[in-house]
């Protein structure tokens, strides 16, 4: 949270969970209180989870929470890393269920004590989404470079139920087969066979579906108020929010996007608090720079020929395990 008048609220922290809350921590509401504008740049740091049968309860986790515990080592009792089984289904096809996929695998892979602590052969990771391989989101190089790495990629199958023992542990996925994610109109609307059911055997789920904000700063801010989908919303131009002394930047302002998304609407942001704050207005300055590399040349229309299309069928890693219909 970056506030207009003080260096010092660079270091502000804020309580974004009942785990995180600390003495130390300033209330939004009361930064506010002191400071002309307030810049809310928090990012979407919360996985997304779908509201399935056995979801609730040990052996599910979020993506984004296990990508946090991995990068900062945290290996105690509590943390998402310590409680990994060893046959990881990873709901999502993007980006981020690679960044987890492949992370999974190393982590398991490469935690020399814990495998011989359980004698367990290499875990194994089962990455299942609704996509299509050619309409998955995402790169070609992460599904071939996870692939190479063994993740075992199931597309087109849409989460059903999470199948637990009677002690309550994850013993499995249930799927059903997706024949179609988007509609005539481009729109997200897939479209299930319901009686094909797939089970993927699993001891623990990761879902990364996307990621969300933790609005629970918000606290105390009666004129802040979270829209159905759960973002806080702004104004597409100023990055006002309905409070005219709140400014959103990055992720929290439209959603999961790109690094540079968030460093231009950072730029954007700052200049509209000057704006409100001064009446000035700073227009954008563009710079365009083309640089000629010396001894670097492509064949005419590189940039028009085609990707190549991915083989067919399992030599980019897609698994029949567990599948009750050829496809
Ligand atoms: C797994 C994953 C992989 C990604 N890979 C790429 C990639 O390869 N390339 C790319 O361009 N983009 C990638 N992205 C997206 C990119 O990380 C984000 O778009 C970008 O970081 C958003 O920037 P931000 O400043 O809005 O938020 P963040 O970078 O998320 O920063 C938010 C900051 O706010 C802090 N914070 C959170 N809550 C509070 C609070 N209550 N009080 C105070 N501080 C708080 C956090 O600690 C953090 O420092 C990836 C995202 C994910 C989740």
């Amino acid at each position: 949270m970056i506030s207009s008048k003080r260096k010092s609220s660079l270091s502000a922290r804020l309580a974004s969970s009942s785990s995180a809350t600390r003495k130390s921590d300033v209330a939004l509401a009361d930064i506010r209180k002191s400071h002309a504008a307030t810049i809310i740049a928090v990012g979407a740091k919360r996985s997304r989870v779908i509201p399935i049968a056995g979801g609730d309860g040990s052996g599910v986790f979020g993506g984004v929470e296990f990508l946090r515990d991995v990068a900062l080592y945290d290996r105690g009792p509590a943390s998402t890393f310590s409680q990994l089984g060893q046959r990881i289904v990873v709901i999502g096809g993007g980006n981020v269920a690679y960044d987890i996929s492949r992370t999974v695998i190393r982590q398991v892979g490469h935690d020399v004590s814990r495998s011989a602590l359980r004698q367990a052969n290499v875990g194994q990771v089962h990455l299942c989404c609704l996509e299509s391989v050619e309409e998955m989101p995402a790169d070609d190089i992460e599904i071939l470079e996870g692939h190479e790495e063994g993740v075992e990629l199931h597309p087109s199958l849409g989460p059903v139920e999470i199948l637990r023992t009677p002690q309550g542990a994850v013993r499995g996925v249930v799927f059903k087969r997706c024949l179609r994610v988007l509609d005539e109109n481009r729109r997200f609307a897939p479209l299930f066979d319901e009686n094909d059911l797939v089970t993927i055997d699993a001891d623990t789920v990761i879902w990364a579906v996307g990621q969300q904000t933790d609005l629970s700063l918000l606290s105390g801010c009666k004129d802040l108020e979270p829209n159905e989908r759960g973002f806080l919303p702004c104004d597409a131009e100023t990055l006002q929010t309905t409070a005219s002394d709140v400014f959103l930047a990055g992720d929290i302002a439209y959603g999961p996007r790109l690094l540079i998304d968030a460093v231009a609407s950072g730029k954007k942001c700052a200049r509209s608090v000057h704006a409100h704050l001064s009446g000035q207005q700073i227009s954008e300055r563009q710079t365009f720079v083309h640089l000629n590399i010396a001894g670097f040349s492509r064949e005419k229309d590189y940039e028009k020929i085609p990707r190549t299309s991915f083989p067919p069928g399992d030599s980019y890693g897609t698994s029949t395990a567990g599948r009750r219909t050829p496809w």
